[in-house]
């Protein structure tokens, strides 16, 4: 038997997904080969967005891709037990998603057996490592606003739906212990400045001229960034491998990184964050780590290989031994670590619950959402709740509580491309709201429901 606590952690990160599992979990099996393992040896497969869980064709009308590039992919054979993933396989969403579904699953939760998506935003533990992520990608327009988008989408839903929100950027920067891994689809801003940018801008000019017109990356990530400074950061969205390492001085953040560039071209210094001198970080950092090491990665299938697909063995956090990293570790029969929620995450979730607002999902009204105002002496009196009710009570380990209940995909089924799905309630969030025991955002009561028949779908989104 293969032991892992003491070799570290055997990972693969892929870039985009589009869709192609079946590509990706053939490829492994080879990659891992050429260092003397077996797929099996692997602990976790990180997929940074674009993941494209799509259940069936209606789900192909909730992704944002033109008709005539829209194409069915192979998740649905994971999600209709045809096919099994044969690693455990962590995704975040990007621009590219079956976005009704990712709504469904808005605090995490099983795409697949064995496939976890961490939410809009969200921080999973695995054995010792810390992971956090936060999906979809940055645009101005929506950034501060709610999430308003409901089945059926009109053509702006469609498009916004997977839109990074301040609220969930907010809930992230509420942490104030260290992260390991932390992943975003679309790059921090700035982050190419850390590598070779020379050759970026050169080989991707119109990269350059985004640059120029402060227009490159997303600056929330930047902000996630400079706050929790994680060992490693993973990305997808450019379709290119890049790796950058970002060096924090003096506890200062990412404006001051990038200040000490001396190698920065002089047209883009102007349109860098400037940092007043006697500006201090509002929060203090949730880590004191000196560097992060940043690592993009191509679409699936890109040539070479290495270009979409790193296969890595990480080192075990330095705070692997600590008291606080206890309650995760234990093991599966396979030696295995498995996923668990985050003690400080559940708490920040319950201390944020009452500002987050969607849309009424007949008339989309929808209030704005907030977590900004929340003190940390109320995400510390939430922690001593999940403490007392969900730790002690030994339930952190996140249950295998996946069940199919859109219906999966039949070929040869005519459907309208223009046509949406119903909005379905997934079960798996209302699991997780009762174990905050707070009241579910996200509950459908539909006749569906009541009637108990043909699973849980609403009808709500055939109504309007
Ligand atoms: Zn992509």
């Amino acid at each position: 038997m293969v032991t892992f606590g003491d070799t570290g952690l055997k990972v693969a990160v892929v870039g985009c997904g589009h869709g192609m599992l079946d590509t990706i979990y053939a490829t492994l099996e080879v990659e891992c080969a050429t260092k003397g393992w077996a797929q099996i040896d692997l602990d976790l497969l990180i997929i940074c967005g674009d993941f494209q869980a799509v259940r069936n064709e209606l789900d192909l009308n909730c992704m944002s891709v033109p008709k005539h590039y829209r194409k069915l992919g192979d998740f649905h054979k994971y999600y209709s037990g045809a096919a099994q993933a044969p690693v455990l396989t962590l995704v975040i969403g990007g621009n590219h998603e079956a976005s009704n579904y990712h709504f469904e699953l808005y605090h995490g939760g099983w795409l697949a057996p064995n496939i976890y998506y961490l939410g809009a935003a969200g921080v999973v533990r695995y054995g010792p490592w810390r992971i956090a992520g936060v999906s979809g990608i940055y645009n101005t327009r929506s950034y501060g606003k709610p999430h308003g988008e409901r089945l059926p989408y009109d053509r702006d839903s469609v498009r916004s739906a997977y839109h990074v929100r301040e609220y969930d950027v907010q809930r992230l920067l509420h942490l104030r212990s260290p992260v390991d891994i932390a992943l975003s689809h679309d790059w921090p801003a700035w982050v190419e400045l850390f590598g070779d940018h020379d050759d970026f801008y050169k080989t991707k000019p119109h990269f350059f001229a985004s640059a120029l017109a402060d227009r490159l990356g997303s600056k929330p990530a930047a902000e996630l960034l400079s706050h929790l400074r994680p060992t490693y950061w993973f990305s997808g969205h450019m379709h290119t491998r890049f790796a950058a390492t970002v060096n924090f001085h003096d506890g200062l953040g990412m404006e001051d990184a990038l200040q000490r560039l001396d190698n920065v071209p002089e047209k883009l210094r102007a349109v860098l964050p400037r940092v007043p001198r006697s500006k201090k970080p509002p929060t203090p950092p949730a880590s004191t780590a000196t560097k992060t090491e940043f690592l993009a990665l191509d679409k699936v299938g890109s040539n070479p290989t290495f270009q979409w697909l790193e296969v890595r063995n990480l080192d075990h956090p330095p705070h692997a031994d600590s008291p606080d990293a206890a309650p995760y570790l234990d093991r599966t029969e396979a030696g295995k670590y498995s996923l668990h929620y985050d003690e400080e995450w559940l708490a920040v979730t319950r201390a944020c619950a009452p500002g987050l607002n969607i849309a009424d999902p007949v008339t989309l009204v929808v209030a704005p959402s907030t977590a900004r105002k929340v003190p940390a002496a109320s995400v510390d009196k939430h922690r001593r709740w999940v403490k007392a009710n969900i730790v002690d009570k030994k339930l952190l380990q996140i249950p295998f509580n996946f069940a199919p209940h859109a219906p999966v995909y039949s070929p040869g089924s005519e459907v309208d491309q223009n046509q949406q799905p119903l909005e379905y309630p997934n079960q798996q969030t209302a699991q997780f709201y009762d174990l905050l025991q707070i009241p579910n955002r996200f509950a459908v009561s539909s006749p569906a429901d009541a009637s108990g028949e043909g699973g849980s779908a609403s009808e709500v989104g055939m109504d309007r």
